[in-house]
C-alpha cells in the first residue's frame, strides 16, 4: 500500500516527488510513456517568467513568483542548466503601452523585483537586434531560462533515489475509490494508494473522470517554434515578449540555456491532446511575429521545427486542492503557462495541501539526500578533461561532435537512477543529438551504445515513445558499427 500516488511525471509530477521524497512517505509515480519528461514539459518556451501576467491575488500570480525565487538554488543543487537573463516586454504603440503599464501594476501588486518601465532607447541599448518601431519596454531582471526536460528528469532521479517507485508504461485507466485507500488500474498492474496526486496534464480532465467527474473541461492549443542553430544563439540576449494577448504571452525570441535561439509559440486551439505537427501556417505566424520584435532574425538557421500543447482550461488560474468527489484525491489542474516556472512553488504548495486540508502526515525523512551532479565534459578545463579521461577512457571519445557529448556521458545516463530506453531519452540527458545536425551523425553510434550497455537487441532501441521503431531488420553486414 502506498501513502500517495501521483499520476503524471512531468514537471509537476516530478517537482512533487522530489518534494515528497523528502519526508517518511511510500510514494508511487505512474507515469503512461516509457520515459519522464514527454508531455507538455518537454515542448514549451523553457521561460522561468517573472510572474507580472497573472492577475494579482491569484494562485498563479503567488506560485510564479516564488517559483521564480526559487528555481536559480533548486538547479544548481540539481545540476540542471539555467540562467537569470531578464526579460523585456516590447510596446510597439500606444495600446502596447496600456497593457505594459497594466502589467508593470500587476507586477508590483505580485511582489516581482526589480521591475521597470524603460525607454525604446534603453531598450535598444540593452538589446541592438530590437526593432526601431519598439516605443516602450518592461524590463523585468528576475526573468531566466532553464532546460525543462533536464529540471523534471533530475527532480525525479532525486526522488527515485530517496525511495520513490517510479512505474514507466503504466498508463492509468480506472480508479476505484474504497473508501480508505483508492485502487488504481493501470497497464502494469493494480496499485493501492492512500492518496492520489492527479498532475496528468492534458489528460487531469480524464484523471477527475474516474473518480467523480471534472469540474473543468480542457481545449488543448498547440504552439509551434523554430529552434536556431548556435550561430544565432546571440541574436539576442534576455527573453525578448511581445505584449500579452486573450490567447497567451504571445511570440517571443529568447536565447536557450543551450546556446540556441528559440522563436515562437503561436496559439492554436486543436481536438487531440497528442497532435504536436508543425504547419506552413503555424510557422509563417510565428516568423511574421517575430520579425515585429526582432527583424533580423535568421530563420534560415532552423535547425528545428516543433510544437507543445498547452493544457488550457476554462478556469483562469491554477487548480490545487482536494476534488470535491474523491477528497482524497488532490488536484494539481490547468497547469499551462507559467507552470513550468511556478513547478517547486506548485509541489511545495500540493506537499502543504496534502498535510493541512487532506491529514497526510508529514515527517522529515533525515536519510533524504539531496543533490545531483553530471559529467558535462564540454565545460571543463583542458586540464580536467585530461584528469577525467586518465580515469575512464570513455569521456575522451567524443560521440556527438555538434554538441561535444562523450561517450562517459552517455554511459552515465544510460545507468542513471531512471534508465533511458530511447534515442531521445539519451539526447534529454546527455545532450547528444541537440546540435546543427540533430542526431544525423551521432543516432546511430547512440542506438549502439544503449544496445550494448542495456543488453538488448538493436532492434528493440527506439527513437523517442513506445512504437518509433529504428531498425526493422539486419542488413548483411549487420548495420552500423559505432
Ligand atoms: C507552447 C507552450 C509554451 C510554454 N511555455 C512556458 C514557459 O515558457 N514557461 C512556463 O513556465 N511554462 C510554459 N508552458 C507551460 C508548461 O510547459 C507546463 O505548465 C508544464 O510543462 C506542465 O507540466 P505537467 O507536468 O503538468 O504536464 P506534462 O508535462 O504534460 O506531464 C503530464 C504527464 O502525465 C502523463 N499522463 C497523462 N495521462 C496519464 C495517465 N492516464 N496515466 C499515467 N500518466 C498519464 C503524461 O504522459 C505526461 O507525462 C508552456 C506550454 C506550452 C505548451
Amino acid at each position: 500500500m502506498y501513502d500517495v500516488t501521483i499520476i503524471g511525471c512531468g514537471v509537476i509530477g516530478a517537482s512533487i516527488a522530489y518534494t515528497l521524497s523528502q519526508y517518511k512517505l511510500n510514494v508511487l509515480v505512474l507515469e503512461r510513456e516509457n520515459d519522464v519528461a514527454t508531455g507538455t514539459t518537454k515542448a514549451n518556451s523553457a521561460i522561468v517568467h517573472a510572474g507580472y501576467d497573472p492577475e494579482p491575488g491569484t494562485l498563479m500570480a503567488k506560485l510564479n513568483v516564488r517559483g521564480c525565487a526559487m528555481m536559480e538554488d533548486l538547479t544548481r543543487r540539481l545540476s540542471v542548466e539555467y540562467k537569470r537573463v531578464g526579460s523585456l516586454v516590447l510596446a510597439f504603440d500606444e495600446a502596447d503601452r496600456a497593457t505594459l503599464q497594466h502589467i508593470y501594476e500587476n507586477g508590483i501588486a505580485n511582489g516581482v523585483p526589480g521591475l521597470e518601465m524603460i525607454s525604446a532607447e534603453k531598450a535598444r541599448e540593452m538589446e541592438p537586434a530590437l526593432a526601431d518601431t519598439v516605443v516602450a519596454a518592461l524590463w523585468a531582471p528576475s526573468a531566466g531560462i532553464v532546460d525543462p526536460w533536464g529540471l523534471c528528469i533530475a527532480e525525479a532521479e532525486v526522488a527515485v533515489r530517496n525511495g520513490v517507485t517510479l512505474k514507466l508504461r503504466s498508463g492509468v485507466s480506472a480508479i476505484r475509490d474504497l473508501g480508505e485507500h483508492y485502487e488504481i488500474e493501470t497497464a502494469s498492474g493494480t496499485y493501492e494508494s492512500r492518496y492520489i496526486v492527479n498532475c496528468a496534464g492534458l489528460w487531469c480532465e480524464d484523471i477527475c473522470n474516474m473518480t467523480g467527474g471534472a469540474p473543468f473541461t480542457t481545449t488543448p492549443s498547440r504552439g509551434e517554434y523554430y529552434l536556431l542553430d548556435k550561430s544565432s544563439g546571440n541574436t539576442v540576449s534576455r527573453v525578448i515578449f511581445q505584449c500579452p494577448s486573450k490567447v497567451g504571452k504571445g511570440v517571443l525570441v529568447a536565447p536557450t540555456v543551450h546556446g540556441n535561439l528559440i522563436v515562437g509559440p503561436n496559439a492554436e486551439d486543436i481536438a487531440d491532446p497528442f497532435d504536436v505537427s508543425c504547419t506552413a501556417p503555424g510557422l509563417a505566424e510565428v516568423a511574421t511575429a517575430a520579425r515585429k520584435s526582432v527583424p533580423n532574425v535568421n530563420l534560415r538557421d532552423s535547425i528545428r521545427n516543433f510544437a507543445g500543447v498547452r493544457a488550457n482550461t476554462n478556469m483562469s488560474d491554477f487548480m490545487i486542492e482536494p476534488s470535491k468527489t474523491s477528497p482524497r484525491m488532490l488536484q494539481v489542474c490547468g497547469i499551462k503557462s507559467p507552470g513550468l516556472a511556478s513547478s517547486p512553488a506548485i509541489a511545495e504548495y500540493a506537499a502543504e495541501q496534502l498535510e493541512a486540508m487532506m491529514g497526510v502526515k508529514f515527517e522529515k525523512n533525515e536519510n533524504f539526500v539531496d543533490g545531483r551532479t553530471q559529467v558535462r565534459f564540454r565545460k571543463m578545463s583542458p586540464a580536467e578533461k585530461a584528469e577525467l579521461v586518465a580515469k575512464n577512457p570513455l569521456y575522451g571519445r567524443v560521440i556527438c561532435r555538434c554538441e561535444t557529448i562523450t561517450e562517459g556521458e552517455i554511459v552515465d545516463a544510460i545507468h542513471s537512477p531512471i534508465p533511458p530506453c530511447s534515442i531521445d531519452g539519451i539526447k534529454r540527458r546527455a545532450g547528444a543529438g541537440m546540435g546543427r545536425c540533430q542526431g544525423g551523425f551521432c543516432g546511430p553510434r547512440v542506438l549502439e551504445i544503449l544496445s550494448r550497455e542495456l543488453g538488448l537487441d538493436r532492434k528493440d532501441i527506439l527513437q523517442d515513445k513506445d512504437g518509433t521503431i529504428i531498425i526493422t531488420g539486419e542488413t548483411k553486414t549487420g548495420g552500423a558499427k559505432a
